[in-house]
């Protein structure tokens, strides 16, 4: 599909012919970037990211990830250092830095992460077994990326004690 490239519209062909014999011609491709991109900065504003969180960007589509799930709410992603054969993280789309700044308004959001977990573990046949889902909150917590994440850990027998 081709576009005309006019000063004021860009989908009326035939008005732009009119108005403007020369106009360039635009391929849909060609605007995808900048459609990605201005979708990518309204996003940011609603969810107060901030330009530096890792998980924002791979929510948005900047950086890439081995993504296994996504929804309006919720993406959940391969970890880029699997400490087991299933080690999958789940994460809310909108910024939220750690449990510890989780509102009320969040509960529901939070029971929905943990039903995609239930149903990404089903998905990975790691759920007979067994797994293990962590979410590290705070420095002491061992939390290194502030977005909060829970860890989707399975594919094989979980150590104790943990800490
Ligand atoms: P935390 O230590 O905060 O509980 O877990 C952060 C996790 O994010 C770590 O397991 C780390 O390997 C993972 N991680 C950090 N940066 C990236 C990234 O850019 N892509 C992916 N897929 N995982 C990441
Ligand atoms: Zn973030």
């Amino acid at each position: 599909m081709t576009l005309i490239c006019s000063d004021y519209n860009l989908f009326d062909r035939r008005r732009d012919r009119s108005a403007r014999p020369n106009g360039s011609p635009v391929s849909l491709p060609m605007l995808k970037p900048f459609a990605i991109h201005l979708l990518s900065h309204l996003s940011r504003i609603r969810s107060n990211m901030t330009d530096s969180c890792v998980f924002c960007s791979i929510v948005s589509n900047e950086i890439k990830a081995n993504v296994v799930y996504r929804d309006e709410q919720v993406t959940a992603f391969r970890d880029i250092h699997p400490v087991a054969p299933t080690h999958i993280l789940l994460v809310p789309n909108r910024h939220i830095e750690s449990v510890g700044t989780l509102e009320v308004e969040d509960e529901q959001l939070m029971g929905h992460l943990f039903t995609v977990a239930r149903k990404l573990a089903e998905e990975e046949g790691i759920a007979k077994g067994g797994y293990r889902l962590v979410t590290n909150t705070g420095a002491n917590g061992g939390q290194t990326v502030f977005h909060l994440h829970v860890h989707l850990i399975g594919g094989q027998r979980m150590r104790y004690p943990m800490g």
